[in-house]
């Protein structure tokens, strides 16, 4: 499979979590991974729905897990959001986010009242009523709606628990409008990393673990789609999917070997 592909390989984005790191811990030859891949002359680019921290945050957690990255090559849907407000003028905006990814606005007037954009991504345990009335009256009386992404839950510390997905949910459902996506699978995304890539599509492969987010997403922009079998992957999520990657790694390591057409 993909016989024809491997050798066109010009650029690559890699998931983090699940894929280059889970938890604190490097994946096992993962920055070794990456190192092969720019040593080919590879272009490397860092693409992540976490919505919690700073690419600035993040960076330092890759340094510190052995990996050789700059802040450029980081994307989060932060990153994209503030590319589309800054197309948007100067908006005002309320922002439902965490301090640390909240940073990334810095250069945006807050509004609580009649902001311009309501801007959602995660707040855990912050989200109550108050909270998400605050945000549905904005949105009601004008705001547009910005989500990092809709995921309905995940496994955190002691069990599943509530994304963000249904809190934007909510605010749709009350006031009759549509969030505008920002992070993985939107195309919005993906087109953002490849423009900072200038390469085609078609020359870039996206390595994740999450087989609807990250390779289903990169193969609608026209990318080759490499699945890890790390971080969240499970065989049934795979076959529920219907999605097809054009490459199955049991980990990122395997990724040199598939760059040097090795059989994979
Ligand atoms: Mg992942």
């Amino acid at each position: 499979m993909g016989e024809r592909t491997r050798s066109d390989i010009r650029g690559v984005l890699f998931d983090l979590d699940g894929t280059l790191y889970l938890g604190d811990e490097a994946i096992a030859g993962a920055p070794d991974a990456v190192e092969a891949a720019r040593s080919r002359g590879i272009a490397c680019r860092f693409v992540t729905n976490t919505s919690t921290k700073s690419a600035q945050t993040i960076l330092e957690k890759m340094h510190a897990l052995g990996f050789a990255a700059e802040a450029p090559e980081i994307f989060t849907p932060s990153t994209a959001c503030v590319s589309f407000l800054r197309e948007a003028g100067a908006p005002k905006v309320m922002l439902l986010l965490e301090p640390d990814a909240a940073e990334e606005f810095a250069e945006f007037e807050r509004d609580e009242v009649a902001p311009d954009y309501v801007v959602v991504g995660d707040i855990g345990e912050r989200w109550d009523y108050h909270v998400l009335n605050g945000a549905f009256r904005a949105v009601q009386n004008g705001a547009h709606l910005l989500a990092y992404h809709k995921s309905r839950y995940y496994r955190g510390a002691g069990g599943i628990r509530l994304d963000a997905g249904p809190f934007v949910a909510a605010l749709e459902y009350a006031a009759g409008v549509e969030a505008t996506v920002l992070g993985k699978p939107t195309q919005t995304f993906f087109s953002l990393a490849l423009r900072s890539l200038d390469l085609p599509a078609a020359a870039v492969a996206m390595v994740g673990d999450d087989v609807e987010n990250d390779v289903g997403g990169a193969q609608a922009a026209g990318m080759i789609g490499v699945l890890v079998k790390t971080g969240k992957h499970r065989e049934e999520a795979l076959q529920r999917s219907g999605v097809a990657p054009e490459f199955v790694l049991d980990s990122v390591a395997g990724l040199q070997a598939l760059l040097t057409g090795a059989s994979v």
